[in-house]
């Protein structure tokens, strides 16, 4: 075994991380612990995991909810095309498998939503097949042991950096190995600060040794983000129906639930109630009132949101009556349906 993979195991044997999904070999398990834990924090992640495999024990269980329902236990966690591939996958593995989880590399990355990484984890952790992660910890890791400046950003340079993890992985160890070099990275090797003093790899590091460790790893520079400007309609009256959207398009939040809105690409000095009649095709009788404003960053947009509500006596379409507008759906507990992370914010800071 190399010198780096061999201090790599024993420093993880020494710190060994207490989480939940690492006692297990269920592929089904890892996978979810996987998905979720792609955009997601650990501390954030886990409770989500245990809701998640609460909820659907079994991949079986999984393919046959609704997507409602899995939006529900996903909901708060965003980037939901996680979730909406997790199902479809589930799907596949039930008509394609038979339920049973593909066992290698090559069959598990044809899964809807699964990439290289995903793979390799789930191959390995579950099958121990020799198969080596490179997640962002890994590229960071490996951009400082071989001082390798080729963007990480560049999918180009993807194979790059999988040739350097590849010759570390030791045959016969893949699971020890890509735990261990992704909680080096999480926990030693970490974007800011690294702890390269009391680092087991520091006589390696060659990016210790031409002093660029801050420099590294690189990537290309964010795009500025885009602005857009949702104005939120909560017309919800005390006890009774009150309307939603789903929103279909392919847009942010698809499939989630939303109160009527405007969605504007400048600022709206004043919204006229004409103009909430017309935009929302709702008969709105007196002008809604501004109660909270956010701003609510996603990986390519930021939003400003303005949640507006209609005083006690504001007549809205009743769904019996005058269900002018298939878009909207009539529901009286906000508690049904999943809802974007800043609605949900603002759900809560009315009720509390
Ligand atoms: S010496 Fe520093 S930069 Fe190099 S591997 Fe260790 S923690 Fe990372």
């Amino acid at each position: 075994m190399n010198e780096i993979a061999s201090s790599l195991l024993k420093w993880h044997e020494r710190i060994d991380r207490d989480l939940p999904w690492k006692t297990t070999v269920d592929p089904y398990f890892i996978w979810v612990s996987e998905i979720i834990l792609q955009q997601t924090r650990v501390e954030q992640g886990t409770p989500y995991y245990h809701r998640f495999i609460e909820k659907f024990p079994t991949i079986y269980l999984l393919a046959e909810a609704s997507q409602e329902e899995v939006y529900k236990v996903w909901e708060g966690l965003g980037y939901y095309s996680r979730a909406r591939n997790m199902h479809a996958a589930a799907k596949q593995v039930v008509k394609e498998f038979n339920g049973a989880f593909p066992s290698s590399y090559d069959e598990i990355i044809k899964l809807k939503g699964i990439g290289p990484y995903t793979a390799a984890a789930i191959s390995s952790f579950a099958f121990h097949e020799d198969k080596a992660v490179l997640d962002g910890n890994v590229f960071r890791v490996i951009s400082r042991l071989y001082d390798e400046d080729a963007l990480i950003s560049e999918a180009k340079n993807r194979k790059l950096y999988q040739g350097y993890v590849d010759n570390l992985l030791p045959p016969g160890k893949s699971s020890a190995f890509n735990q261990a070099i992704m909680d080096f990275g999480a926990l030693v090797c970490k974007p800011k600060n690294p702890e390269c003093n009391s680092c087991s790899l520091s006589i390696h590091c060659e990016a210790l040794a031409s002093g660029k460790v801050h420099e590294l790893p690189k990537k290309k520079k964010a795009k500025a983000k885009k602005h857009r400007y949702f104005y939120f309609l909560d017309l919800r009256p005390k006890g009774g129906a009150f309307p939603v959207m789903k929103r279909v398009d392919k847009d942010i939040w698809q499939g989630l639930f939303s109160f009527p809105f405007i969605d504007h690409a400048e600022p709206i000095e004043d919204i006229s109630l004409e103009r909430w009649q017309e935009e929302t095709q709702l008969q709105v009788s007196e002008e809604p009132k501004l109660v909270w404003e956010t701003t609510h960053i996603l990986s390519h947009q930021l939003l400003h949101c303005f949640f507006y509500t209609a005083q006690e006596n504001c007549i809205v379409d009743e769904p019996s009556s005058s269900y002018r507008n298939a878009r909207y759906r009539w529901i009286e507990d906000a508690s049904t349906v999943a809802w974007p992370v800043v609605i949900s914010k603002y759900l809560n800071l009315k009720e509390s």
